[in-house]
């Protein structure tokens, strides 16, 4: 399986300062068997097209249609070319009250379109200090997946981000984060791309994929420069 990298810009970049960031990083190398997503708000995704990078969205509604004012749906995404849509991101799930049920019907959605969900799962601080980690993340991975045939369990990516780690500069370890990804490799396949989000930058991306069940990562701050997003793609 290739190994994926994710940026999430969250509400950042204007149409043209996407561009000027997708200019720069198409200039550069990174090895093929690393795919580097642009998940950009929605304005920008009506200005891009896949080649070498691949699109996501950083959300979308369960339903194709409907009286849902400010939403998106899966057919609007595929429309503008995105492969990827994140869903249940801690942040939405924090801000926009988006739960587990939720996010099962947008995985359920995604995949009726044949957009790839990236699955956001991960421990508040509090569950982290109580070890209550892998009941937790246990229980996001089962409501999100309920029904999913095992034929689909390559069709989705699971991202694994402890809430405590993302924007705070405090990374899990590279053993911390191996424990709940193995978790997450035993509730789904050897097939599914696995990914570790909270914090990554250039320094600390290489020991974080010498685990075996880190398959990439999801990136947020350091993401938004191409020469740090480029960094991270060309670890070594
Ligand atoms: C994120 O928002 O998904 C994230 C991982 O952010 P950061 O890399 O900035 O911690």
């Amino acid at each position: 399986m290739s190994k994926l990298f994710v940026a999430n810009w969250k509400m950042h970049k204007t149409i043209a300062q996407t561009q000027e960031f997708v200019q720069s990083l198409l200039q550069q190398h990174w090895p093929t068997d690393r795919q580097a997503v642009i998940c950009a708000p929605f304005t920008a995704l009506t200005t891009l097209r896949n080649e070498k990078l691949l699109y996501g969205a950083q959300t979308m509604h369960w339903e194709e249609a409907g009286a849902f004012t400010g939403e998106i749906s899966a057919p609007m995404l595929t429309e503008l070319h995105c492969r990827y849509v994140i869903l249940g991101h801690s942040e939405r799930r924090r801000d926009n009250n988006e739960t587990n049920d939720a996010v099962h019907k947008k995985v359920l959605s995604a995949l009726r379109h044949q957009l790839t969900p990236i699955i956001c799962v991960g421990e508040s601080l509090e569950q982290h200090k109580n070890n209550e980690t892998t009941a937790w993340v246990t229980t996001q991975i089962q409501t999100a997946l309920d029904g999913i045939a095992s034929n689909q369990l390559s069709k989705l990516v699971i991202a694994y981000e402890p809430i405590w780690a993302i924007g705070t500069g405090i990374t899990a370890t590279p053993e911390q984060a191996q424990a709940v990804h193995a978790v997450i490799r035993a509730l789904t396949s050897p097939a599914t791309p696995i990914i570790y989000g909270g914090s990554v930058t250039p320094e600390n991306i290489a020991a974080l994929m010498q685990q075996p069940d880190i398959n990439g990562a999801l990136i947020g701050g350091a993401s938004l420069a191409a020469d740090s997003f480029v960094r991270i793609l060309n670890y070594k």
